[in-house]
């Protein structure tokens, strides 16, 4: 029978609601199901918890739902498969790392050649080269240099901005994420004052002492916190995606660039997750004017690779400081930074993976697979929203994109997280076990996006009961 609310237009209707207590037994039925499904995976995690912190090579690595990882046999495009031969449909892509595709045949050709021929020499390759003048020109900054990996990068262009602007604050944003920077895990309390962000591991001093933190999307935070010009960079994603995916609104940007200038602070953006957004990041699908850009994980296809851009302008004041050690014991080093192999690898990922062809493939595919759970989702009036930047999507428990960390931070539902994910991959499809973040690779098909969605639709209806 139908009721009257279901007689309106969904936009009217109440919000779904589900029982606590159903969301608890379709856990509990589908972690009994992943114990049956991976006895291989369960017998080397007991293996490893002798060996391994939590039995596995890094914490973060225990938090995939179920109690223990799957452990991986191998993958190719964006298929993975495990140790008890199940099959995987990949939206996880190493939390960007594989963007490009699992092991694809450019970067495998590109770094098997590298290896035969050196993989670290302390001498530059032509491929830097290459490297350098292909981020040049998708990002509009023009000097390049390379670390190892995103936190890296980070670290080193907060040295840098520090430096030549003589001063020691830096701005970011409440629940930004930036890789294992310092400064960067601090969050601005109700108190308006910056404080560490919980669970902060053995800081080596209090980041408000080094740290404003603001909220993302709000001017007047930041025009206060800059204006007495102590503030050396703000570094920030042009758009949050660490903590669901917060978007700028309109005119941020503009006035962000307008006040960072104003004020004297340079401002450097984190292109590691926003490549996403394009070929050359949010920086160039926005039109925007960062004075340093850093960026790691998906441009080596996963070989560990970071770059730094700096503007010219930005270059010629490092290079009038000549008291500063930027090539030995400065704290800008990194002896396997700029290592041939990982220059080939982004060489091969930037020639052939992630070109703008592929990205026209890849985008369209993230706005099929937004679509269509906006629309299941509106057809069950559930309370929660897709967002989208390029081939990356994000779902999230609240009505209504959040536009900033915290009130995205407060939207996050462990429990909800875990019967979603678990559901999906027991059923053969993997989405980043830390919130709810689907990648498209170059390899993602729309069956593949297709039977993420069918997935998800049954997940949700098992929770509501409405079968
Ligand atoms: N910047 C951003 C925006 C990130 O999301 C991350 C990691 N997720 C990093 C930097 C750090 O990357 P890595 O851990 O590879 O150094």
């Amino acid at each position: 029978m139908t009721s009257p609310t279901q007689t309106l237009p969904a936009s009217q209707r109440p919000y779904a609601t589900y029982s606590p207590v159903r969301l608890q037994e379709l856990t509990e039925r589908e972690t009994l199901g992943f114990v049956e499904l991976h006895p291989g995976s369960r017998r080397l995690h007991q293996r490893a918890l002798k060996s391994l912190v939590s039995g596995v090579p890094m914490p973060w690595m225990a938090r995939w739902a179920g109690g223990f990882p799957i452990y991986a046999a191998h993958a190719a495009g964006a298929r993975i498969t495990d140790v008890d031969g199940h099959s995987y449909l990949d939206f996880c892509l190493g939390d960007t790392g594989a963007m490009g595709g699992h092991s694809p045949q450019a970067l495998v050709r590109a770094t098997q050649h590298r290896i035969a021929d050196g993989i670290t020499m302390m001498l530059p390759t032509e491929d830097a080269i290459w490297v350098g003048e292909e981020l040049a020109r998708r990002f509009g900054v023009s000097s390049w240099q390379f670390t190892l990996t995103a936190t890296d990068s980070n670290r080193c262009a907060l040295r840098l901005c520090r430096q030549i602007t003589g001063r020691r604050k830096v701005l970011v944003f409440s629940y930004c994420y930036h890789g294992t920077v310092d400064e960067a895990f601090a969050i601005r309390g109700h108190d308006g004052v910056t404080h560490a962000r919980a669970g902060n591991v053995g800081a080596p001093i209090d980041p408000s002492e080094t740290t404003r933190a603001v909220e993302f999307n709000d001017l007047e935070q930041l025009e206060q916190a800059l204006a007495d010009a102590t503030v050396a960079c703000v570094l920030t994603e042009p758009a949050m995606t660490n903590v669901g995916i917060v978007l700028p609104q309109p005119g941020y940007h503009e006035a962000l660039r307008k006040l960072t200038r104003r004020y004297g602070t340079l401002l450097i953006l984190d292109e590691t997750h926003t490549f996403s957004a394009g070929p050359g990041g949010c920086t160039r699908a926005w039109g925007l004017e960062p004075d340093v850009v850093t960026i790691g994980k998906a441009i080596g296809g996963g070989i560990p690779s970071g770059a730094i851009g700096v503007s010219a302008e930005v270059l010629e004041r490092v290079l009038s400081q000549c008291d500063a050690d930027y090539e030995d014991t400065g704290g800008v080093g990194g002896t396997l930074a700029g290592n041939a192999l990982s220059v080939a690898a982004m060489r091969a990922t930037l020639e052939h993976l992630l070109t703008a062809e592929k990205y026209a493939v890849m985008i369209p595919l993230a706005t099929r697979l937004r679509e269509g759970l906006e629309s299941l989702l509106a057809a069950r009036a559930l309370p929660w929203n897709v967002t989208q930047l390029g081939c990356r999507a994000e779902y999230r428990f609240q009505p209504t994109p959040a536009t900033n960390g915290s009130s995205a931070h407060a939207a996050g539902d462990p429990a909800l997280e875990a019967y979603l994910h678990l559901y999906l991959l027991n059923r053969g499809v993997l989405i980043t076990p830390f919130h709810n973040m689907v990648l498209i690779s170059p390899d993602t098909s729309v069956a593949d996006v297709e039977r993420h969605n069918e997935l998800f639709a049954a997940a949700v209806d098992e929770l509501l009961d409405t079968r």
